[in-house]
């Protein structure tokens, strides 16, 4: 083959598919280096199979083969190519596809599998249903892309979503096709596989849990129950393109089952219609719920006779999942979701972008939906004094070790074990502001001597000896007491690559608290919100530092009493009360 030869300089039939495909891979190579390349194209049936070759910058030349379906020209050439060019590279790697169900909402159900792979992922194609605190896990460095629908969004339509899947994967990535519950439930995850498989790419399948069973779940209600019935059915409520059902209402009653509807709000007249027509009697217990597992659930019960009437005096909030049968009844004594001390409620906490938030852990386990706004990044500074005063504190220099934040934990305590041990702090009294810099304390098996609130700065240096104070740079400038020595151990920075839309959210009236634990994670929400107006947000702070800074920004502010965790669980308890 000529590798000088373009496309248009051959003489062959005229075929569309065969030329189209060529030309996709010259274009490809051409866009990414300046090798001279041909390709060559013959048809096999629905098939095509391209030859493409190019001359590297050794002056090797390179062939490589690929067949595919005739329908998708551009995108072989363009597959042909990434592979090839992947190869050339340093580090040539095979990219693969994972089809990862990201369950209903609630982020604690995305399986585990599927958070292992996502933390790999180069790139993220999701949905419009994929949970907020799904979508944080997604690698900073990773590329998103949204393949779903929402108002207002560019969205990919289906064949564009399949072809980018494949693009990606011969570029030799890591693409993870994140999808509300499980992707092969009404997720046309099947559809996605096809091109997949036709180009030959590899690809998994990581089930998810389904909103069919986890919605009815966190509601309450067993799918199943052996007093009340023996099976389950889920069927799409969703209309055909003549605006018929393919829904046997006959065949439904006869099951006895509880049915469970997706994409059924619309229908939902229909629905009800269809099966009290078929001989359903009328009393059978029946619910629609909404946004389910999120802290937005909410249920509307009735019977089969009265939920449509219901939904039409209200406006129901989507998703949504209908669900008729017996076990429906269970609901109001099993329903645990609401019951949880914080339920109902979607706090945002900005936190730190290197760590992992126990605020979070905790406000979940309480039953808050929580937006993690990693928004802050801290730089070490002064890494000379404080590899000197590491030293200092060996040689028994100071008597009083004050730590003013967990990041002062994390930054200085690696410096002390660089050339010291734990033992060098055996005579020091080791002083910690707040809980939460306790708390880090003790992963590094030390306990604080004296937990004290950020203003007991008289209390700090009280005692004989010398005092060193750990701190971050924008804190408190008050003058230092004799005897106390202070050194910035960091400086926190504000980031907004790979953060939620936190103003969007506000807008939308989507965020019911925000939980500040210093002053720099106000400025970062602060920074967040571009503008918008601060004073419809309800702050929880600890710190009478924290909620100042709260309170210059017009947010709505109420202060833990002390700075403990368990201080400020009780004033968010309290603020759930309320909100309610
Ligand atoms: N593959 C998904 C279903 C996709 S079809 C799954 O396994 O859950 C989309 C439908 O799923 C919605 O119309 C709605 O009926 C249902 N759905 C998804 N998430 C939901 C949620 N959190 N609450 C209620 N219904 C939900």
């Amino acid at each position: 083959m000529d590798v000088n030869a373009s496309a248009e300089d051959r003489q062959e039939p005229q075929d569309d598919a065969l030329r189209l495909c060529r030309e996709a891979f010259l274009d490809r190579i051409k866009a990414a280096c300046s090798f001279p390349a041909g390709a060559e194209a013959v048809r096999e049936g629905d098939k095509i199979r391209l030859m493409g070759t190019f001359r590297d910058d050794k002056g090797k030349t390179v062939t490589d083969t690929l067949d595919g379906p005739d329908t998708e020209p551009e995108l072989l050439g363009h597959v042909l190519a990434s592979r090839m060019l992947s190869k050339e590279s340093d580090a040539p790697r095979e990219g693969k596809v994972w089809l990862v169900g990201a369950g209903p909402g609630d982020e604690g159900l995305l399986t585990l599998k599927g958070a292992e792979v996502l933390s790999r992922a180069d790139t993220v194609v999701y949905d419009a249903l994929v949970g907020d605190g799904i979508l944080a896990l997604i690698p900073q460095k990773a590329e998103r892309i949204f393949a779903g629908k929402r108002a207002g969004h560019h969205y990919l339509r289906q064949e564009d979503t399949n072809r980018v899947l494949v693009e990606k994967a011969a570029e030799g990535k890591n693409v993870v096709r994140l999808k509300g519950g499980d992707p092969f439930l009404f997720g046309r995850g099947g559809e996605e596989l096809e091109l997949l498989s036709l180009f030959g790419i590899p690809y998994e399948v990581v089930p998810g849990i389904t909103s069919a069973f986890a919605v009815p779940a966190y509601n309450g209600i067993p799918v199943t129950h052996r007093d009340f019935c023996s099976s389950v059915h889920i069927i799409t409520g969703h209309r055909r393109a003549d605006h018929t059902y393919d829904i046997d209402f006959d065949a439904l009653r006869r099951t006895k089952g509880t049915l469970v509807f997706l994409m059924g709000v619309a229908s939902l007249p229909d629905i009800c219609d269809g099966l009290l027509k078929a001989g359903m009697d009328p009393d059978t217990p029946a619910a629609v719920l909404e946004r389910g597992t999120t802290a937005r659930q909410h249920r509307i019960c009735g019977t089969l006779a009265t939920l449509a009437g219901m939904c039409a005096q209200t406006t129901v909030m989507t998703p949504a999942i209908i669900v008729v049968g017996k076990v429906v009844s269970l609901a109001d004594r099993f329903a645990w979701a609401e019951a949880r001390p914080l339920a109902g409620l979607r706090v945002v906490v900005t936190r730190h972008r290197d760590r992992d938030s126990s605020l979070a852990s905790m406000l979940r386990e309480k039953g808050a939906e929580v937006i993690e706004n990693p928004a802050i990044e801290t730089r070490l500074l002064n890494e000379d004094a404080l590899c000197e005063a590491a030293d200092e504190l060996a040689l028994g220099v100071y008597s009083k070790l004050v730590f003013t934040s967990p990041i002062c934990v994390r930054k200085f305590l690696p410096i002390l074990f660089r050339d010291h041990d734990i033992r060098s702090l055996a005579s020091v009294r080791i002083v910690s502001v707040g809980d939460l810099t306790a708390k880090e304390l003790s992963l590094f098996g030390l306990r604080a001597d004296w937990i004290c609130s950020e203003e007991d700065g008289d209390g700090i240096s009280r005692g004989n000896g010398r005092t060193l104070i750990l701190r971050e740079r924008t804190a408190s400038t008050a003058e230092m007491k004799e005897g106390c020595d202070a050194i910035e151990v960091y400086e926190t920075v504000n980031v907004s690559e790979g953060t939620p839309d936190i103003a969007s959210q506000l807008r939308a009236g989507e965020i019911d608290l925000a939980v500040f634990t210093s002053v720099s994670t106000v400025k970062a929400f602060a920074a967040c919100c571009h503008g918008e107006d601060l004073s419809r947000v309800r702050a929880v702070c600890i710190g009478e530092q924290t909620a100042k800074a709260a309170r210059e920004t017009g947010m709505n502010v109420r202060m833990s009493e002390k700075a403990t965790l368990a201080s400020l669980e009780k004033e968010l308890e309290k603020a759930a009360g309320e909100h309610r």
